[in-house]
């Protein structure tokens, strides 16, 4: 019993250590007493709004050590929310040396926890301040929140009312503490909410971002795309205008499938409904029907190889009227590897009507100046000859006549005999002079590669060939050696060749007109040039008389063409020879010398135009 301090207050009477009732007014002050305490420790909660345990528990602790005139108090809380246990001590001033809160809960350690029922009602304190009467309360019904213990040097402690108002503390401080606890919580969550939310918020206004940036992209992207297709629109519509203009279609040729695509142009070109659906044989119908070999012949090693092809051939159409064409294509592999072709055609109906034009133009009047020069030139030979043949006919019969005089006149006679003589000098000069005329050319010696000269002979005369709708072929020996020689000369002798084989296949319709220039070693010491064509080919009687000069079968022929080549031929030391194929047409070749064997003086004719 703690003297100087009154007995606090209790539900019933109150019994001292003897037993004895106490008497009304201390009662009465005593039940005041308690009432106020109690009005105190109800008013604790509205304190401890918002405050953190520990401040609960502090003012807690203080409130009860005040209140029940305690020598010391402690409280350990469990577990608050996560953190380490709150252990706390308050002790009276009376107490010499308080325990510490680590102290007093390693001395209880062995009974924290354990029902408290079990409790000793007495411990020795720690500090060695005599014995203390101690009461633990739990905190929360199964001690979940917490243990308070309070303790005292009276021996009577704890009284009834002081069980009363530990027991309504402690339910106070478990209600405050768990308002701290919902309010930490609710803090938590809050601030968990918040984060979320401005996670939530940062991420949605991410993919915003994203969404606009998406947006304005599309929108380029569309913008790009329709300006793309209107740039398209707009050279397509060039091109077709284009095509329009110059009298040209295009068109795609797929091998495998034979589907073929057309510009507009070509169906008009073709004059056929626009979208009608092309075929091979739909093209085919419209075809010249002279050309349709070429046309056939053309799809066949297009089949075969996939490299590019130009041609001419002809339209006839509905009218009758005829059509000429340019086409040229070129080989590309599509998509699926399979090879197409792409090409354009081109009406030149107009330029090949004027060019058929110039060149009956451009012959006539070869045909012309030839037959005037010739005219001219046999004037001019008839009257340097005729000259000193009248002398040689008059100065005859002159040394006839004395001759038969009577006496002979025979100096006479052999006088008119040397003015013959010199008539006839006169009249051979005439025809040295000719020849010299003839032969005035300046010629060259350089050494002559065969294969390019022919080559460059062919690539002249492409209109040529075409016009005379010629197959040509070359079969060139890659090893040809070099020859000495005029190349010009040479050339001049190809093309008569070749002019000579394309006249002998002009009236061939029923087979195809095929032109073969081979080019090969001859011996080891010479070099060939074949022209081998399916002509109308030679008489084998007359395969001599063709080198022959003015022999021809032409009715607008010269018969020039052979024997001049005969000429520059043998000025090269070397021959030239014609014969008939086993088949239809006719071969003429030459051989010439190889390098070095250069010529010791190249003269050949010039060429009588
Ligand atoms: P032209 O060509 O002016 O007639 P050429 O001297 O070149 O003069 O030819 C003479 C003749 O030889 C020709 O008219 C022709 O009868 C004949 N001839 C030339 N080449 C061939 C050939 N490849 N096939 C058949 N006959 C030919």
């Amino acid at each position: 019993m703690n003297g100087g301090h009154g007995k606090r207050c209790s539900l019933g009477p109150e019994t001292d250590m003897e037993g004895e009732v106490e008497p009304p007014a201390e009662e009465i002050e005593r039940l005041r007493r308690c009432i106020n305490d109690l009005i105190s420790v109800l008013a604790l909660p509205a304190i401890w709004i918002g405050g953190e345990p520990s401040q609960i528990v502090r003012t807690f602790l203080d409130a009860l050590l005040g209140m029940l005139r305690l020598d010391l108090i402690f409280v350990r809380l469990k577990d608050p929310i996560g953190a380490a246990p709150i252990e706390m001590i308050r002790s009276a001033q009376s107490l010499k040396q308080p325990p510490q809160p680590d102290e007093l809960g390693k001395l209880l350690e062995h009974w924290l926890g354990a029902d408290p029922q079990e409790w000793p009602a007495l411990i020795r304190n720690p500090t060695g301040d005599g014995d203390i009467s101690i009461v633990p309360v739990q905190l929360g019904l199964q001690g979940e929140i917490g243990v308070v213990l309070a303790g005292s040097r009276r021996a009577n402690f704890p009284g009834q009312t002081e069980k009363l108002i530990l027991g309504v503390a402690a339910n106070q401080a478990v209600i405050g503490l768990q308002g701290a606890r919902l309010l930490i919580e609710q803090k938590r969550v809050a601030e968990e909410l918040d984060q979320r939310v401005a996670q939530r918020t940062a991420e949605l206004a991410k993919i915003n971002e994203e969404l606009k940036r998406e947006v304005t992209e599309r929108k380029l992207a569309q913008e790009r795309l329709s300006q793309e297709e209107r740039e398209l629109r707009r050279s397509e519509a060039f091109l077709a205008e284009g095509q329009r203009l110059s009298l040209t279609g295009s068109f795609s040729w797929r091998v495998a499938t034979d589907e073929i695509t057309w510009s507009e142009q070509l169906y008009r070109i073709f004059e056929f409904d626009q979208g009608e659906p092309v075929t091979l044989s739909l093209i085919r119908a419209r075809i010249h029907p002279e050309d349709v070999v070429i046309l056939d012949d053309m799809i066949e090693r297009s089949r075969r190889a996939a490299s590019g092809f130009e041609f001419e051939h002809r339209l006839l159409m509905p009218d009758h009227s005829v059509k000429h064409l340019h086409l040229v294509a070129h080989a590309i592999r599509g998509k699926d590897g399979c090879h197409e072709y792409i090409g354009a055609v081109q009406d030149v109906t107009r330029r090949r009507l004027s060019d058929e034009e110039l060149a009956t133009a451009r012959s006539e009047l070869a045909r012309v100046a030839r037959v005037t020069s010739f005219g001219a030139l046999t004037a001019s030979i008839a009257h340097e000859v005729n000259q000193p043949l009248a002398g040689i006919s008059t100065n005859a019969g002159t040394c006839l006549r004395m001759l038969a005089a009577d006496p002979p006149n025979v100096e006479g006679a052999r006088e008119t005999a040397r003015r013959t003589m010199r008539d006839c000098k006169r009249a051979s000069d005439v025809i040295g002079r000719l020849r010299a005329l003839f032969s005035k050319k300046e010629t060259t010696t350089e050494a002559v590669d065969l294969n390019t000269a022919t080559q460059e002979v062919v690539a002249l005369s492409l209109s040529e060939l075409q016009r005379g709708r010629v197959a040509m072929k070359m079969e060139l020996a890659n090893d040809l050696p070099l020859v000495t020689g005029d190349r010009i000369q040479l050339q001049q002798v190809i093309l008569n060749l070749l002019l000579n084989a394309v006249d002998a296949m002009g009236g061939v319709d029923e087979r195809r007109r095929e032109l073969v220039i081979r080019t090969e070693r001859d011996g080891s010491d010479h070099v060939r040039l074949a022209v081998q064509d399916a002509g109308v080919g030679i008489d084998p009687q007359n395969v001599r008389k063709l080198f022959e000069a003015f022999y021809t079968t032409k009715s607008n022929g010269m018969g020039i063409g052979l024997s001049v080549s005969r000429s520059i031929i043998e000025s090269h030391q070397g021959r030239i020879w014609a014969a008939p194929n086993d088949g239809p047409g006719a071969t003429v070749s030459f051989s010439i010398p190889r390098e070095p064997e250069r010529m010791a003086d190249v003269q050949g004719p010039g060429v009588i135009g």
